[in-house]
C-alpha cells in the first residue's frame, strides 16, 4: 500500500503540466503562422457571427477575439459575397483564417482563391468524392491544411445506416476514415481532425477511437453545446476530460454566446490546465460561511470587474475573513482577505497592509501592479510592519469574538455523535 503519510525524504520538484498530461505524440499542421499538434501550445479558436461579407463588422469581432486570447479564428463562406469579404479580411485579420465550407466545394475553391489559411470540411455535407479530391488537390498545390470536421448531427446518412440508425463513435471515426482515403488519392494528408457531437459521453468516446486510430492533430469541441452556464459546464467537461487524458492540440467552446465569450473560456480552460502561461486575471475567492466579515460575491465582483481591465497576469484572491483567508490562499500572489471593517492584503500569504474595507478594491488594485512590476519579494518588502501587527489583533479578536467555531461545526458533530449513541444512525 502507499505511505501517504510519511513525507519523502527530499522535496520534490514540483511536477509540472508536461508531467500531469503527457501530450499524445502527433503530426503538426500549420494554420498560417499557428502550429497545431506535434508538441505545439494548445491553441484557442472561435468563430465569427457576422455576415462574412460584411468585412468591417467581421474584422471588428476577430480583434476582440485576439484581445481574447483566441489564435485562429472560422469565418463562414457559403457565398460568394462571403468569400469576397474573406479576400479583404485575411491580409488584414491578426488571426488565421479557416473558411467554414458546408455543401458546396466550390465555396472551398473560391475560399483558397481569397487567401484563408486553412479550410474546414463536413463529410457530412460534402458527399461526392470527385468534389472532394478537387478542393484536396487544390489545397496540396498551395499547401493549406484542412480540418476534416465530422459533426455527430450532420453524419453521412448511409455511415448512420450502416451504424444500426445511431451516431456512434465508430461510425464518426469510418466518417474520417473515408475523407483520408479520399485526400490519400490526391496525395494530400495535411489534414487536423475533430469529430464533435453535442452528446458529451459520445464525444468523449469518439475522441479517444479517433486518437487511437490516426496521428493527425485533434480540434477538440462540443458541438451546439447551448448557452452559459449549461454550455460551458458541457464544453468544459468534454474538452477538459480529453486534454487530462493529454488527447487534443486545438479546442473551440461552441456556446449560444458572444464568441468573445468561447475565446475567453477557451484560454481561460488551458490556463487552469496548466497548458498555456497565464496571460491575464486568475481570481480566486472563498465560497463564504459563517466567519465571512464581508459580502464575498460583491467583493470578489468589483475585484474582478477592476482587475481584468489590467490585463496582467496574476493570481489574486478574496477571502471573507483573516482568520483562516490568508493561509488558505497562501499560493496566491496577492489576496485581500476582511476583518472587523478592514481587508488585509497579502502577497503569498504575507501580510503587507491593512486598509479601510471601502478602500479593498483599488488597493488591490495598485498592489497587483507593484507584484508585477517588481516582483513578490520586492512587493512583500515594502510591506507595513505596523500591518502585520495590526492584522494579527483582528485575527486575534475575531477568534476571541467567534470562538474557534463559528461555523457550528461542533454542534453537527455532538448531534451526530448523540444519535449513533441513540442507535438513530448506524455506526
Ligand atoms: S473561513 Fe474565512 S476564508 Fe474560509 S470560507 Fe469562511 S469566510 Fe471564507
Amino acid at each position: 500500500m502507499t505511505d501517504l503519510l510519511t513525507p519523502p525524504a527530499a522535496d520534490p520538484a514540483p511536477p509540472t503540466s508536461s508531467d500531469r498530461f503527457a501530450r499524445r505524440a502527433t503530426r503538426q499542421v500549420m494554420v498560417g503562422d499557428v502550429p497545431v499538434g506535434g508538441g505545439a501550445p494548445i491553441s484557442v479558436q472561435s468563430m465569427t457571427t457576422t455576415k462574412t461579407a460584411y468585412v468591417e463588422g467581421t474584422l471588428g469581432q476577430i480583434y476582440a477575439l485576439a484581445a481574447a486570447g483566441a489564435d485562429i479564428v472560422r469565418c463562414t463562406c457559403n457565398s460568394v459575397d462571403a468569400a469576397a469579404g474573406l479576400a479583404q479580411i485575411v491580409p488584414r485579420s491578426p488571426l488565421p483564417i479557416v473558411a467554414d465550407i458546408h455543401h458546396n466545394h466550390r465555396m472551398a475553391l473560391a475560399a483558397l482563391e481569397a487567401g484563408v489559411q486553412c479550410l474546414r470540411l463536413n463529410p457530412g455535407n460534402i458527399r461526392k468524392p470527385d468534389d472532394i479530391r478537387t478542393v484536396a488537390r487544390e489545397c496540396a498545390d498551395r499547401r493549406i491544411p484542412i480540418r476534416i470536421g465530422v459533426n455527430g448531427g450532420s453524419l453521412d446518412p448511409s455511415l448512420y445506416a450502416a451504424h444500426g440508425d445511431r451516431v456512434t463513435p465508430e461510425a464518426m471515426v469510418a466518417s474520417v476514415q473515408i475523407e483520408l482515403g479520399y485526400f490519400a488519392e490526391v496525395g494530400f494528408d495535411d489534414v487536423k481532425i475533430s469529430v464533435k457531437a453535442s452528446d458529451v459521453p459520445l464525444m468523449i468516446e469518439a475522441y479517444r477511437l479517433l486518437a487511437d486510430t490516426v496521428d493527425h492533430p485533434l480540434h477538440l469541441g462540443v458541438t451546439e453545446a447551448g448557452p452559459p452556464p449549461g454550455g460551458l459546464l458541457k464544453a468544459t467537461l468534454g474538452i477538459g476530460t480529453l486534454l487530462a487524458e493529454g488527447i487534443g492540440d486545438t479546442i473551440r467552446y461552441s456556446l449560444t454566446a458572444d464568441p468573445v465569450e468561447e475565446a475567453r473560456a477557451g484560454r481561460q480552460l488551458l490556463e487552469v490546465l496548466g497548458l498555456r502561461e497565464r496571460t491575464g486575471l486568475d481570481l480566486i475567492a472563498c465560497p463564504s460561511c459563517g466567519r465571512a466579515e464581508v459580502d464575498v460575491i460583491g467583493v470578489a465582483d468589483a475585484a474582478r470587474a477592476a482587475l481584468e481591465d489590467l490585463q496582467i497576469p496574476i493570481q489574486v484572491a478574496v477571502m471573507g475573513c483573516v482568520v483562516n483567508g490568508p493561509g488558505e490562499a497562501r499560493e496566491a500572489d496577492l489576496g485581500i482577505a476582511a476583518g472587523r471593517g478592514r481587508g488585509h492584503l497579502f502577497v503569498r500569504g504575507e501580510v503587507v497592509a491593512v486598509v479601510r474595507e471601502d478602500e479593498m478594491v483599488d488597493a488591490l488594485v495598485s498592489w497587483a501592479q507593484v507584484v508585477h512590476t517588481e516582483g513578490v519579494a520586492a512587493a512583500q518588502a515594502r510591506a507595513d510592519r505596523s500591518a502585520v501587527a495590526a492584522a494579527e489583533a483582528d485575527r486575534a479578536a475575531l477568534l476571541a469574538d467567534q470562538g474557534a467555531d463559528a461555523n457550528g461545526a461542533q454542534v453537527r458533530i455532538d448531534e451526530i455523535r448523540r444519535r449513533v449513541a441513540d442507535g438513530e444512525v448506524a455506526s
